[in-house]
C-alpha cells in the first residue's frame, strides 16, 4: 500500500532521515519505535503531506505522493490539487489533538465528512455520531473540546480520522501529551479499531507494550536510518543489534 524508497529529509544542515526504504501493506499495523530525535515524527509527517522529502519517493497504491506527471508526461513536483486528492487516503492523529475549539465533538467529526468528502449533512451527522459511539463518546456529542479530558479529545480526533475511511492512518505519538492515567483509554480504543483489517496503521509510539500487542511488524529507527525490523516477538524478545538492545533496556 505504502512504499518509501530512498527517502531523505534535511532541515538546513541537519539530515534527519538518511535514506529509508520501507513498506506498509494493506491493512497492516506497523509500529515505529526509536530514540527521541531519531526522525520518527518526520517519517510520519512526510506521509501526512506535512513535510516534503528532500529526495526519494513515497507511493500510495502505486501512485507517487509528492510527484505527479505534467501534461507532457514529465515528473514534476506535486501541486496542491494532487496532494489534496492523495490526502483522502491518509488519516492523521496528532500528539496535540488539533481539534477545532469552536466546534462540538460531533461537528469536529462531521466537518471532515462534509468539507473533504462532500457527504450530505444528515448522512455525515449519522456517520459521525456512530463513530463517536465506537470510541466511547456517545454521550459527549455536543460537548466542546474545552469540556473534554485529553483522552476524550484524542478519541474525538481518532473518530475524525476513522470516519473518512482512509487506507492508512498515521498515529503520531498520540499519547505523549496525555496525563498518564488517560493513556490507557486511548490505547484501548486504538487496539479495538486495529482489529479492522481494512485500514493500515502507522503507529509512531513510545509505548512498547502497546506496540507489541497491536503491531504486525515493528520498525526500530535510530539516527535517521532503520536499524532493525521484524515481528514484535523478534524485535522485543530477540533484538539483534546492540542499539536496539540498549534502547529496550531503558524500558525494563
Ligand atoms: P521524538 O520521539 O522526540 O518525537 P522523533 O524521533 O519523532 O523524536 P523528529 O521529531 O522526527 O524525531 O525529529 C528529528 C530531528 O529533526 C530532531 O533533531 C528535530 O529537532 C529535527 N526537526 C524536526 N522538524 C524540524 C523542522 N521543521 N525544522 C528543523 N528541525 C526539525
Amino acid at each position: 500500500l505504502i512504499r518509501y524508497e530512498g527517502v531523505t529529509k534535511t532541515f538546513g544542515e541537519l539530515e534527519v532521515i538518511k535514506g529509508i526504504d520501507m513498506s506498509i501493506y494493506g491493512g497492516e499495523k506497523l509500529a515505529i519505535i526509536g530514540p527521541s530525535g531519531s526522525g520518527k515524527t518526520t517519517l510520519g509527517r512526510m506521509l501526512m503531506t506535512l513535510e516534503e522529502p528532500t529526495s526519494g519517493i513515497i507511493t500510495i497504491d502505486g501512485e507517487k505522493l509528492w510527484q505527479m506527471e505534467d501534461k507532457r508526461g514529465r515528473l514534476v513536483r506535486a501541486n496542491e490539487k494532487h496532494l489534496h486528492r492523495m490526502r483522502e487516503k491518509i488519516g492523521m492523529v496528532f500528539q496535540h489533538f488539533n481539534l477545532f475549539p469552536h466546534l462540538t465533538a460531533l461537528r469536529n467529526v462531521t466537518l471532515a465528512l462534509t468539507s473533504v468528502l462532500k457527504v450530505p449533512k444528515d448522512e455525515a451527522r449519522e456517520r459521525a455520531a456512530e463513530m463517536l459511539g465506537k470510541v466511547g463518546l456517545a454521550t459527549k456529542l455536543d460537548e466542546y473540546p474545552s469540556r473534554l479530558s485529553g483522552g476524550q479529545k484524542q478519541r474525538v480526533a481518532i473518530a475524525r480520522a476513522l470516519v473518512l475511511r482512509p487506507k492508512v492512518i498515521v498515529f503520531d505519538e498520540v499519547t505523549s501529551a496525555l496525563d498518564p492515567e488517560l493513556v490507557g483509554e486511548v490505547l484501548e480504543v486504538i487496539k479495538e479499531i486495529a482489529e479492522d483489517r481494512e485500514t493500515a496503521m502507522m503507529l509512531i509510539t513510545h509505548e512498547m507494550e502497546f506496540a507489541r500487542e497491536v503491531a504486525d511488524r515493528v520498525v526500530f529507527g535510530a539516527d535517521g536510518l532503520i536499524v532493525e525490523q521484524g515481528t514484535p516477538e523478534e524485535i522485543f524478545d530477540c533484538p539483534r543489534s546492540e542499539r536496539l538492545q540498549a534502547f529496550l533496556g531503558r524500558f525494563r
